[in-house]
């Protein structure tokens, strides 16, 4: 299998690379969708982790969805794991023109990659809602930066400039995806020699309709369990992705 992967990738000129959560298990970051995350989410605060990272909700209870936020969603001391490194050296070496993700820790682009589509946002961006001013990820992280006009500490970021709720550039549900972002993804795996879907499911929107747009020679899934698409495939390996890419480094 691997060897087989090898020679795929030396034949390949225009890689694209299209992962899920899956690709930052290894780093340390749980699948909130997962049935470990569900529960979690059911117990702490009654609800799904949809309903509460939800654009209604955020509107409704924001300081609800800061505490969720903060809560299971940011891994500050996540590193990249062998994947993103071999994807990033990979690129570097002229085989990979693009990697789509669904994941939104930013850690691709600290491996070093550099055209990263971003389907669902960055955790690592934030603007203010009020006046468009941005901010990094430690800055709606750090508590001081969470004090409402009466002195109340809340879970909410507000903007140092105008006071306004500062929030992340992340695609909430209910929110559609940024146009741009889909149309340079659908082109790069629309002129794609060989695409490889690793660490999803491909159960969750947008994933499988993205893959109906490659007309290349090979389709590659790596996950450790089945997808729908794996006879579509011509290689399928079912084994953590991280140990799959470390033979790439
Ligand atoms: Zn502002």
């Amino acid at each position: 299998m691997m060897s087989e992967l090898k020679s795929i990738i030396d034949k390949s000129s225009n890689i694209v690379f299209f992962g899920g959560a899956g690709v930052s298990t290894e780093s340390g970051i749980p699948d909130f969708r997962s049935e470990s995350g569900l529960y979690k989410a059911q117990q702490e605060y009654g609800k799904s982790p949809e309903q509460i990272i939800s654009h209604s909700s955020f509107m409704v209870d924001p300081d609800l969805f800061f505490r969720y936020y903060k809560g299971n969603m940011i891994y500050e001391n996540a590193k990249p794991n062998n994947a993103h490194k071999a994807l990033a050296k990979l690129e570097n070496d002229g085989k990979i023109k693009a990697v789509v993700t669904q994941n939104i820790d930013g850690l691709h682009q600290r491996a070093g990659s550099k055209t990263v589509y971003e389907l669902h946002g960055s955790v690592l961006r934030n603007f203010c809602l009020k006046c468009g001013a941005k901010y990094d990820l430690g800055y709606i992280m750090d508590p001081e930066n969470c004090i409402d006009k009466n002195n109340v500490r809340t879970a909410i970021p507000r903007c140092e400039k105008c006071g306004g709720m500062v929030r992340p550039d992340v695609v909430l549900y209910e929110e559609t995806l940024d146009d741009k972002t889909v149309t340079d993804a659908v082109q790069a795996i629309s002129e794609a020699d060989t695409l490889i879907v690793g660490g999803t499911s491909l159960v969750v929107y947008p994933a499988a309709g993205f893959l109906n747009y490659f007309r290349g020679e090979n389709l590659i899934l790596i996950n450790k369990s089945e997808t729908g698409f794996d006879s579509r495939a011509n290689l399928v390996i079912h084994e953590p992705i991280g140990e799959v890419f470390s033979e790439f480094l």
